[in-house]
């Protein structure tokens, strides 16, 4: 076991899922932040333990020439960030083997790369902020977690944020402060404003503000909103009620304080109302990309019925609409689903219909009933599919699969599940939506081979 508090001498030699540089000293990993592959530094073990041990780089006796000076200023403190101190080519070398890995060593593949879909643009990417609040010297003030704490970095202006979502944050942090409007904390659960969230759509421009309130009603509201109007875009005003400890950002009730209570946008050529609960992804042209891949892996013909599973909004199944003969959405949350329906109306699509319930219980339902899909796609969060799910699949036995994730490890662990069923994968491919983030997004293609 290597020492708390000894520094050893160390070379970068991997990454971890999460981004962080791995060295291997006497054996043991040792997980070093802001570190990259082919570093030699010295390194101070902050925790030890028998396999495994974190550290912190002392000094980097010879950096990579992957390095670059960090552009933000709380790129080191703040938890919202993985990759400013390395340039984005090599960030994305760093996802695009993370996703082969997994799918090698878990999914039981043998791929020697993955095409990796880069962003054009790692600045002011985001359409969705979520900015905890807290108070320093009885000053409110906003920005993001530090790392794996409850400890509020602020930020000033986020890099890959646009300009907007920060003049929101200021605007309620100005009004919080004029009308001591107080600030939730999490130990004694008093104290009202918990979360700035902030949704803009990246076409439309329309802006969604909605706070997170640990109660029903926030004081001088006509006052909150003069300052919100000085927004550009700004659209609309929502109270999520969060009376709950615990970390979740939104409660499961939305009072509109002010115009329709949703913003409109547009993707893949198509109109969407997006409310707060909603999924959307984040990053628009990116998303716009994956969507696109997904389509191309589905090769939809007219006769085909599509099912897709964890489907939002409907983004990928309306896009897919045009192409096939019926489409079908499944999705968990109720108000996404009615957001679902609204968009088919919206754009004049009648092929679509959309279920609301979890994924693996209503494919089974479906399966029952007789639905045969040609194509499913799946988009599941980061846990991947349930059992339910991939026993549906086995039973529907679609010609093609197109599984969309946002998790390489339980994408593997579901190829090789599928793979069991007869399936065999044809292709992977990862899209970054997220610019000095470590997550990362892949689209895979499967096909039925028994
Ligand atoms: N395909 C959509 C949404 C993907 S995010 C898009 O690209 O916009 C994953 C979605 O799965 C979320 O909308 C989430 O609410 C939903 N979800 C989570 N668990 C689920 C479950 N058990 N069954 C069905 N949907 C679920």
């Amino acid at each position: 076991m290597l020492n708390r508090n000894q520094i050893y001498e160390a070379v970068v030699s991997d990454y971890s899922a999460e981004g962080q540089g791995v060295a291997k000293i006497e054996g043991c990993a040792v997980f070093l932040p802001n570190a990259i592959v082919g570093e030699r530094c010295l390194v101070r073990i902050e925790k030890a333990q028998k396999t495994w041990a974190a550290g912190k780089i002392t000094e980097i006796l010879e950096p990579s020439p992957h390095r670059v000076s960090r552009e933000c200023p709380v790129a080191k403190l703040c938890g919202g960030c993985d990759f400013w101190h390395m340039d984005y080519a090599e960030e994305l070398r760093l996802k695009a083997d993370r996703v082969r890995q997994a799918l090698n060593r878990i999914g039981g593949e043998s791929l020697t790369e993955v095409p990796i879909l880069a962003a054009p643009d790692c600045h002011g990417y985001r359409n969705k902020a979520q900015y905890p609040v807290s108070v320093k010297d009885g000053r409110a003030y906003a920005g993001f977690f530090r790392a794996g704490t409850h400890s509020v970095v602020e930020n000033r202006r986020c890099r890959i944020l646009p300009e907007e979502a920060d003049r929101v944050k200021d605007a309620v942090i100005d009004y919080v402060n004029q009308f001591r409007v107080s600030v939730y904390d999490e130990t004694t659960h008093k104290g009202l404003l918990r979360h700035i969230y902030v949704r803009r759509g990246a076409v439309s421009g329309q802006i969604l503000v909605c706070l997170s309130v640990n109660g029903r009603r926030l004081p001088r509201v006509p006052e909150l909103t003069e300052r919100l109007k000085k927004i550009p875009g700004f659209t609309t005003l929502v109270l999520s009620v969060n009376e709950k400890p615990g970390n979740a950002v939104l409660g499961d009730e939305f009072l509109t304080l002010y115009g329709p209570g949703y913003i409109e946008d547009t993707l893949c050529g198509l109109n969407f109302r997006l409310s707060p609960r909603s999924f959307y992804q984040v990053n628009h042209h990116q998303a716009q990309r994956l969507y696109q891949t997904a389509i191309e892996q589905a090769q939809i013909t007219k006769n085909d019925t599509v099912l897709d599973l964890y489907c939002g909004v409907g983004t990928i199944t309306l896009a897919m609409a045009a192409a096939a003969g019926k489409v079908i959405g499944v999705e968990v949350i109720p108000q996404a689903v009615e957001d679902a329906r609204d968009n088919a109306r919206r754009n004049g699509i009648e092929n679509a219909e959309f279920f609301c319930g979890d994924a693996g219980q209503a494919t089974l339902e479906l399966e029952r009933n007789g639905v045969r899909p040609d194509v499913v796609v799946v988009d599941p969060p980061r846990k991947g599919l349930n059992a339910d799910t991939i026993e549906a699949l086995h039973r529907m036995a679609p010609r093609r699969i197109v599984y969309v994730s946002c998790d390489p490890a339980t994408l593997a662990r579901d190829v090789a599940l599928l793979k069991a069923h007869g399936y065999a994968l044809q292709s992977a491919t990862a899209v970054d939506l997220f610019p000095r983030c470590a997550h990362v997004e892949t689209v895979v293609l499967m096909t039925r081979s028994k």
